[in-house]
């Protein structure tokens, strides 16, 4: 499987800022890699702009949260037939920040990541222990309970793993403990899924190579790095280039 280099933009960039980080990524990338695919999440606002600048190109188009409805009375929020109208293929869904900003649960995760896939998305779920829980040993326990109660019962989705204090610290993990992290995660999951298991939190060009060369590592979220596209272009050309 190419290796999936994701970039959560998150609330950054001004409109020209957006324009050109993508025309920077179309002009690199050119007409894709046989060992990466690249995904850019913008925020919202930016979204029409950005589909019509990746539309023919290589790159594929996400977007950061989703609501569980079709439709409704939900004032402010964004919907996944919207999305999806809007040119996306991909959605990331309880990211760290939402589960502690906005109180998003597993359980809510799960019906966003249905009604996501309903609409022909990819939901990029994202799971991941806080410090205290890794510090007392109960890493697996947390992201078990995320996993099994925000994977959809149907449908092709992504996991990203993001242990919340490796979110822009500048401190990822150690090798052996993303090694570990992604096994369990990959034996947590029915195989007949085939799902992709990407590592986020303070991935840069000086530490790409070796994650992407981790066993189990299908790929990488990328957060604060992703909004230089010389530093978002150098991680995915970390990408090993042999299979397996
Ligand atoms: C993220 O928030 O998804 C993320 C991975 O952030 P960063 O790369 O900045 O640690």
């Amino acid at each position: 499987m190419k290796k999936q280099i994701v970039a959560n933009w998150k609330m950054n960039t001004a409109r020209a800022q957006a324009v050109a980080l993508v025309n920077a990524l179309k002009a690199k990338a050119g007409q894709g890699s046989p060992h990466f695919d690249l995904v850019i999440c913008p925020p919202f606002v930016w979204l029409a702009d950005c589909a019509s600048l990746v539309a023919g190109s290589a790159m594929g188009l996400g977007a950061q949260d989703c609501h569980a409805a079709e439709k409704g009375a939900y004032t402010g929020d964004i919907s996944a037939p919207m999305l999806k109208e809007l040119g996306c293929s991909y959605v990331i869904l309880g990211h760290s920040e939402r589960r502690q900003h906005h109180q998003e649960s597993s359980i809510l995760v799960k019906e966003k990541a249905t009604q996501a896939i309903k609409n022909g998305l990819v939901p990029i779920i994202c799971v991941g222990e806080v410090e205290a829980e890794r510090a007392i040993g109960q890493q697996e326990v947390i992201v078990a309970r995320q996993l099994d109660q925000s994977i959809p019962d149907t449908g092709r989705f992504y996991i990203a793993y993001e242990p919340v204090w490796a979110i822009g610290t500048g401190k990822p993990p150690s090798l052996e403990d993303i090694r570990i992290m992604h096994d369990f995660i990959r034996n947590r999951i029915d195989p007949s899924r085939g799902v992709a298991i990407l590592y986020g939190g303070s991935v840069k060009v000086s530490n790409a190579r070796e994650i992407l060369a981790t066993k189990n590592v299908d790929g990488v979220l990328v957060g604060g790095a992703s909004l230089d596209a010389e530093e978002f272009w150098g991680i995915a050309q970390a990408s090993p280039t042999h299979k397996g």
